[in-house]
């Protein structure tokens, strides 16, 4: 979309209100709305702000700026321009999705949008690479019960219908606003746990893919609130439920080809380059999930029995392991990581997920044979029998892993690596002191 295109949609879809929204390092959108003016004097204004984009105070923002240095400027991706389905229709409200900048010229070297732009340009350029991700977020619906207490908003259970489904009208209603917002949504479903859900939608190139993941639980969030429900992505909101994983299929593009299929390749058609992409992935695990998982509470996530990974290997059927290959072949060979959960920052993780792979296929890395057992039955001897390793229990072990990767330490750039693992271990400290329920439970009987 250029600027007069821009214009034609935004006077069209009689829009009052641009958003120039961004996230923060966390993966949370951020956004400044301005109000679009009529007349001739209104539509210069408006044509400048969308050619130069709009100034705001990067020292409020997680992650960004110190106050000796605040201005910074939102320049829009007009392919981005898309109306908000949950907001008025009349007058309504549109948002652009925009790369921080220093001043003018200078990208800014904290922005996760850019940051995975970068990396994604340098693959074209050095490789004439792509990357494609499909993300698999899942999510909870939750109401108050009688003591205030937010819990699943039904009591089905995976693929059931209504009346045990309660929320059929709820998901279709989010499927028709992220179809207006231009998602080729594929399926949804009821989850496994009670009030959990399922909304599956096309993959596409990692940048897109992440700005769509952000728009996707902004919409997940808004028609929920509709409802009178809080939808909450938090990756293990009850124990002894299924967590929200947010499994990501992906791969590699050569020269316009898709590189993870050989007819002749093992496993019914891998090519070396899947292999190796493979072993990748494998290789950087501990220190990946330190972004694909980035809270504590992700960890509470990744124990066995759940449909969780737990464990750092690589199957074709078998969803025990962290990597497993859906039996999909020609164009559609992908392959599914299955750690990341939906509090990552999709730009931060996607770029981490891409290095790691490529990291595989840069040094012709191969994986381990597969391994369709199951691995949560499996005694600790016979796993390190198979040299079976787990990811980290817990945040801090993922950030000790990250701090020595320098692959990813790369790939995230010195100055998100560095904020980065101050947030994250801050957010560990205040978790490691404070006192939880489960402590009061067992602990007041001394
Ligand atoms: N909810 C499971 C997880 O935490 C995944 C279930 C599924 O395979 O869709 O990863
Ligand atoms: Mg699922
Ligand atoms: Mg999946």
């Amino acid at each position: 979309m250029n600027i007069e295109q821009a214009i034609e949609y935004i006077t069209k879809n009689n829009v009052k209100f641009i958003r120039f929204q961004f996230v923060d390092i966390l993966g949370f959108p951020k956004n400044v709305a301005y109000p679009v003016k009529g007349g001739e004097k209104g539509l210069e204004e408006l044509r400048e702000i969308l050619e130069t984009g709009v100034w705001f105070d990067g020292s409020s923002i997680t992650g960004f700026v110190g106050i000796q240095e605040s201005d910074m400027l939102l320049k829009p991706d007009l392919s981005t321009l898309s109306v908000l389905p949950w907001r008025p229709e009349e007058k309504s409200v549109a948002r652009v999705i925009c790369d921080v900048y220093r001043d003018e010229k200078t990208p800014f070297e904290g922005d996760p949008r850019s940051r995975l732009k970068a990396l994604l340009e340098e693959l074209k350029e050095k490789d004439k690479g792509e990357f494609f991700v499909g993300p698999e977020p899942e999510f909870f619906l939750l109401k108050k019960d009688e003591n205030g207490r937010w819990v699943p908003a039904d009591d089905g259970g995976y693929f059931d219908v209504e009346p045990l489904d309660e929320a059929p009208d709820i998901r279709r209603d989010i499927v028709l606003a992220l179809e207006n917002l231009g998602f080729h949504v594929e399926a949804s479903h009821h989850e496994v746990a009670p009030g959990q859900h399922e909304v599956d939608f096309k993959f596409d190139n990692a940048l897109k893919t992440a700005d769509s993941v952000v728009t996707f639980k902004m919409t997940i969030k808004n028609i929920a609130k509709k409802h009178g429900l809080k939808a909450t992505f938090m990756p293990k909101p009850f124990f002894g439920m299924n967590g929200n994983g947010m499994h990501c299929h992906q791969s590699v593009w050569f020269n316009g080809e898709p590189s993870f299929y050989d007819p002749n390749g093992p496993y019914n058609g891998l090519s070396e380059t899947c292999l190796s992409y493979i072993a990748g992935i494998l290789e950087h695990a501990k220190a990946l999930v330190a972004v694909t998982n980035p809270t504590v509470n992700s960890y509470k996530r990744l124990v066995p029995g759940y449909e969780a990974p737990v464990n750092i290997a690589w199957a074709n059927k078998n969803r025990s392991a962290i990597i497993r290959v859906p039996a999909a072949r020609g164009k559609a060979t992908r392959i599914e990581f299955r750690a990341p959960d939906p509090t990552c920052n999709p730009y931060l993780a996607f770029a981490c997920m891409l290095a790691a792979g490529l990291d595989g296929i840069k040094r012709k890395l191969t994986p381990p044979e597969p391994v369709e057992k199951n691995i949560f039955k499996m005694s600790e001897e016979e796993k390190k029998a198979l040299g079976i390793e787990s990811v980290p229990s817990n945040l801090k072990d993922a950030l000790d892993e990250l701090e020595n990767d320098d692959v990813l330490k790369k790939a995230l750039g010195d100055y998100i690596f560095e904020k980065y693992l101050e947030i994250k271990r801050a957010e560990w400290d205040s978790f490691r002191i404070s006192v939880t329920d489960w402590e009061l439970n067992n602990y007041l009987v001394y």
